[in-house]
């Protein structure tokens, strides 16, 4: 028995509903009125306002499948069977109402009767302190001792506000994926226990002070990966094979004549490529733009970094804004905003995507003639000069040096690298006294060559009311 992704959304909104919560929409991924995330990632954050007591909801139960953004799990992307920087989180949440207990056996009943999985394969892990939940877990539902683990990590705690331990729901996918240490149980971070949820119980008040006092209201937040999830259901080794991600892979396959699941090398490409063009698509479709700073240089370096793991795949020409429409017929269903955007998105993918390839290039030929040369000389070094040069004159962003200085076991020197920035946003500081002009483009888009040298957008049948 499988069941499809949408459905698994749909049956979690409806569980949760029948257990008297409000169902609300995905909120945006840039955050409103939060200037204190680039990205909203996770389910809690559009709801940070009934947290933090500055609103408070008509319904103090709310349950939401929510579009989120992490770049911290970057370097997993593609690897690892289970992260993305775009993924949906599906979460219930209380307000000052239900807490631990009703949380607990709700998140149970929903896995174990909801979606019938099998309880053998369920461990969980709590707060070393929370007795409270060991029983819960342990004497009102049956499950066995030394499938509860408890770690100091299981505490969710951002500094001044309200905190509490968590307890974390894992899903055990065999032998055959573990890493092989006897010790290996749920809370590892090899692909054998597979996290599929988050129980946070925010029941404490991390004081100014540093101290710990209890809250008056206690909350619940939550938070289930929809693509974990759906590749526990689906009964496949990766989210990447899910129903979610599988059809843009198929279609990028199809595009580059190559077959998935034949060379990890292929494979780890396609993974990534699927990933970012959903989170190109979705932050595009919201009016993000690939520029220089903020949420727009995210972008940029995600749809480059694509780009590049197309090379691998052989693709010589703009690809990524042909994968655009196969997100849209994926997530049309609950996120209808993806379809209407899809000729503005695919317009600015596919202009970002060859302006790029222009730039890799030239600057390819540059670094690989250095390399070469440095080569025969014996050096392993690119110096900062040379990375500065490549930035300055070619706009080759210094990671992009970095990682082909690296396969080709060369190293970059950063620091020197860093020096030359400096002196130049000195010098573009003075320019801009020496000018007279207004300070408006200060910091971070005055340290980036490429912004002066980008023609922008203005081409584009562009859409205001998204770049409003
Ligand atoms: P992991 O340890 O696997 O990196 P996490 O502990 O960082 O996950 P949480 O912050 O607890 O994740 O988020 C709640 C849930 O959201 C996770 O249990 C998981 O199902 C899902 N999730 C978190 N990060 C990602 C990601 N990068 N990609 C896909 N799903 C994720
Ligand atoms: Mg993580
Ligand atoms: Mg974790
Ligand atoms: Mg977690």
């Amino acid at each position: 028995k499988s069941l499809k992704a949408k459905e698994v959304r749909k049956r979690y909104l409806e569980f949760f509903a029948s257990k008297g919560h409000e169902i609300v929409p995905s909120a945006p991924l840039v955050p409103i009125d939060d200037p204190t995330l680039l990205w909203i990632n996770c389910g809690m954050a559009p709801l940070k306002k009934y947290f933090d007591g500055r609103e408070i909801p008509e319904n103090p139960r709310i349950a939401n499948s929510q579009k989120s953004i992490r770049t911290n799990d970057i370097e997993n992307v593609g690897r690892t069977a289970r992260h993305h920087t775009f993924f949906e989180m599906l979460g219930n949440f209380s307000i000052g109402d239900y807490f631990k207990r009703e949380s607990i056996h709700w998140a149970w009943e929903f896995l174990t009767k909801e979606m019938e999985l099998d309880i053998e394969r369920l461990s969980v892990t709590i707060h070393p302190e929370d007795e409270e939940a060991f029983d819960i877990w342990h004497q009102e539902l049956g499950v066995p001792k030394e499938r509860i683990i408890r770690l100091t990590d299981n505490f969710w705690d951002i500094g001044e506000g309200p905190c509490g331990p968590n307890s974390e729901i894992f899903f055990d996918r065999g032998e055959s994926f573990s890493c092989g240490d006897p010790e290996c149980k749920a809370g590892c971070d090899c692909e054998r226990y597979l996290e599929i949820w988050n129980l946070v119980f925010s029941q404490y008040n991390h004081n100014k002070d540093g101290s710990y006092t209890p809250l008056p209201k206690k909350n619940i937040d939550t938070g289930m990966g929809l693509e974990r999830m759906a590749s526990v259901l689906q009964q496949v080794d990766t989210n990447y094979e899910t129903d979610l991600l599988r059809p843009i892979i198929d279609h990028a396959a199809m595009l580059a004549n190559k077959q998935y699941k034949v060379q990890r090398e292929f494979d780890i490409a396609f993974n990534v490529i699927a990933d970012h063009a959903r989170t190109v698509t979705f932050a595009v479709s919201e009016g993000v733009l690939p520029s220089n700073e903020g949420r727009g240089y995210v972008i940029r370096r995600l749809l480059r970094r694509a780009v590049r793991f197309g090379k691998v795949l052989g693709f010589q020409e703009a690809f990524l804004y042909k994968l655009a429409p196969v997100v849209a017929d994926i997530m049309e269903d609950y996120y209808p905003e993806i379809k209407t955007k899809l000729d503005f998105v695919q317009k600015v993918i596919r202009t970002e995507e060859d302006r790029f390839r222009e730039t890799l290039n030239d600057g390819l030929v540059i670094l690989q003639n250095m390399i070469d040369d440095f080569k025969t000389k014996g050096v392993s070094v690119i110096g900062g000069q040379d990375a500065f040069k490549l930035y300055d004159t070619y706009g080759f962003p210094v990671d992009l040096t970095e990682d082909l200085a690296e396969e080709n076991g060369f190293t970059v020197d950063k620091e020197g690298f860093e020096t030359y920035m400096q002196e130049q946003r000195e010098r573009a500081r003075n320019a801009r006294q020496d000018e007279n002009s207004m300070n408006v483009q200060g910091g971070d888009l005055a340290e980036f060559k490429e912004a002066s040298e980008f023609v922008g957008y203005s081409n584009l049948n562009t859409d205001s009311s998204v770049l409003g």
